[in-house]
């Protein structure tokens, strides 16, 4: 693998850093960006920390290099996001759909960020698509959809924010980075590897890391902003989720959480407030696959986390329309919470075979 080296006279850091991404897209980029003005950022559905992380490190960007530019999600996002620089500027598709489809239909390049298809925007995935925009794909799901003019998809790589940052390094950009944009980049990355626990051993991302402290952000506290920020009631939501609507199955290395519309109701739910649940059960010895269970309001919302080999990925395809990474996916059920519980522990039994061979190892 190539290696590109950094030497930073001023701070005398060196680092090594891959050209993970082919020099040739980084150049059309940079091209796409030099030629536009109107620029808009997309992410998807219920945007978390990375998506919006990345999306807001972009926009600082983009805003210094006096573009007009604008962020547009399809819906909102929790409190513990909203800490972000600019945050507050984003605006919301759901809150205004005509104002969106708007900005949508007379940009001249739209990114989308941490989504691989435009069916993962929602309702504004008809706009996206009309728009005339060129458009370029920042991402790390598979299989990355095809209606984008430049395509960056590395699904090995952990966050798109590290993606992000890449790019920017990668374009010679990082000496200009400024200390919000670390900051962005920082959660982003924060939260899609749940603080540097799982999918974070590659040793480039701490090179990374350690590019980013030096731009001055204090990731304690950002740590902190997102994750010690807790309401009291989610606090008491999660320990009545855990203790009461919680079952394991040993046998099968799984564990279930679900919650009804009428428990959400009980602890005065509010977005995001179960952002994380999912967790949990994976911390119990054995464990392997968590699934999380919520009645939305016109859906029922799910999501799986593994551990090891076992594809939840490929669970959520299966029988949830859904997709996502090996070992961190979701899915939506138009349908029955009970229905989709019913479901949920059908699939389950088809892969006890699997769950088995993984726990023990074969
Ligand atoms: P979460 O459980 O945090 O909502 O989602 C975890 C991951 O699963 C996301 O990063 C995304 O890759 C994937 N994911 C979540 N919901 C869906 C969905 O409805 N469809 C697909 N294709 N992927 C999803
Ligand atoms: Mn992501």
């Amino acid at each position: 693998m190539p290696l590109y080296y950094t030497i930073d006279t001023k701070m005398n850091a060196i680092a090594s850093i891959s050209n993970i991404i082919q020099p040739r897209k980084v150049e059309q980029v940079v091209d796409a960006i030099n030629r536009a003005q109107n620029i808009v950022i997309t992410t998807h559905r219920s945007p978390d920390g990375d998506a919006l992380g990345s999306s807001l490190a972009l926009y600082h960007f983009l805003q210094r290099s006096r573009k007009n530019v604008k962020i547009i999600v399809p819906n909102s996002f929790p409190y513990f996001l909203k800490w972000m620089s600019g945050a507050r500027e984003i605006e919301i598709y759901e809150y205004n759909p005509t104002a969106a489809q708007h900005i949508l239909m007379h940009a001249d390049l739209i990114f989308s960020l941490d989504y691989n298809i435009s069916k993962r925007v929602g309702e504004m995935a008809p706009f996206l698509d009309k728009s005339p925009a060129r458009k370029i794909l920042i991402d790390h799901h598979l299989l990355p959809g095809e209606n984008f003019d430049i395509t960056l998809s590395y699904p090995e790589i952990s966050s798109t924010s590290e993606l992000l940052f890449r790019l920017f390094y990668q374009a010679g950009k990082y000496e200009e980075l400024t200390q919000v944009e670390a900051e962005c980049i920082y959660c982003g990355m924060m939260t899609d590897t749940g603080s540097f626990t799982y999918n974070s051993s590659d040793p480039e991302i701490f090179e990374i890391i350690s590019l980013l402290l030096r731009k001055n952000i204090d990731k304690d506290t950002i740590y902190s902003q997102v994750f010690d920020n807790y309401s009291e009631a989610r606090f008491r939501l999660l320990g009545f989720t855990l203790s009461q609507r919680m079952e394991v199955y040993p046998e099968l290395h799984s564990a279930l959480l679900y919650l009804s519309k009428e428990d959400q109701a009980q602890f005065r739910f509010s977005k995001g407030d179960t952002e994380g649940f999912v967790n949990y059960p994976l911390s119990i010895r054995g464990i392997l696959f968590s699934t999380f269970i919520r009645e939305d309001d016109d859906l029922v919302k799910l999501s799986f986390r593994s551990l090891k080999s076992f594809p939840c990925n490929e669970f959520a395809a299966n029988y949830f329309h859904g997709g996502g990474h090996l070992n961190a996916s979701g899915g939506e059920f138009y349908g029955t919470f009970e229905e989709a519980i019913r479901i949920f522990k059908d699939g389950l039994k088809s892969y006890e075979e699997i769950l088995k061979s993984i726990a023990t190892g074969l």
